[in-house]
């Protein structure tokens, strides 16, 4: 934020996970920075309320020295131009904020953060991999020693032979531009979760060389 106030750049902050923070840790909004940099977040019902398909989202406009005074109208413009998401889901908005209990947020994230401690504990005993546990969201990135895998030519293979043997697919970090890296979804019911891990656990114990 230091560096957008001295360049005088506006910052878009996505900030969909907002609510999937784990119990026990803070989420803090830039805009609690109070920087002096106009700033756009992005925030939406996809992954709070689970509901992926329903493209419902918005954009809060923080701008505490005016400089997106023209930007406010333009989006304006913008949603009256682009193809929105449906009439009913939007009517339905402020009744799904004003009216969803916290203890839905609260019990999904407590879902989410003990299937982190299931996967964290079954992968961190798999060899060639390090696990990182998530503080928030629903997914988990895991550091994957690919100087011990090199029978496969890169993170895709490597993922792409654990589909074929295992049926099971993780995320390349090739996706992200992170090499050596792969990230799994923890969303999956817990046995599924727990049977999923053991599978890579079996791929990367079979192939890892060193
Ligand atoms: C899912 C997601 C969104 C929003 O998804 P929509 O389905 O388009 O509402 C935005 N940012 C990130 C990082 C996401 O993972």
């Amino acid at each position: 934020m230091n560096v957008a106030h001295r360049r005088r750049i506006p910052v878009i902050a996505d900030e969909i996970y907002e609510r999937l923070v784990f119990p026990g840790e803070t989420f803090v909004s830039v805009a609690a920075l109070e920087a002096g940099v106009p700033t756009l977040i992005c925030g939406g019902l996809a992954k709070r309320f689970l509901v992926p398909g329903w493209r419902l989202g918005w954009i809060v406009v923080h701008d505490d020295v005016s400089a997106l005074h023209d930007i406010r109208s333009a989006l304006v413009r913008l949603t009256q131009r682009t193809i929105g998401s449906c009439t009913l889901v939007q009517a339905a908005l402020p009744a799904i904020l004003h009216q969803t209990p916290s203890t839905f947020h609260e019990s999904l994230a407590e879902t989410l953060q003990r299937h982190a401690h299931i996967a964290f504990d079954c992968l961190k005993k798999a060899k060639g991999l390090t696990p990182y546990m998530p503080q928030g969201a629903m997914y988990m990135v895991i550091e994957v020693d690919m100087t011990g895998f090199a029978m496969f030519s890169g993170g895709l293979e490597f993922a792409g032979r654990m589909m074929e043997e295992e049926s099971v697919f993780c995320l390349p970090g090739e996706c992200f531009f992170l090499p050596n890296f792969m990230r799994i979804v923890i969303t999956v019911p817990e046995e599924l979760l727990l049977e999923a891990c053991e599978r890579i656990t079996q791929f990367c114990n079979r192939y890892y060389q060193k």
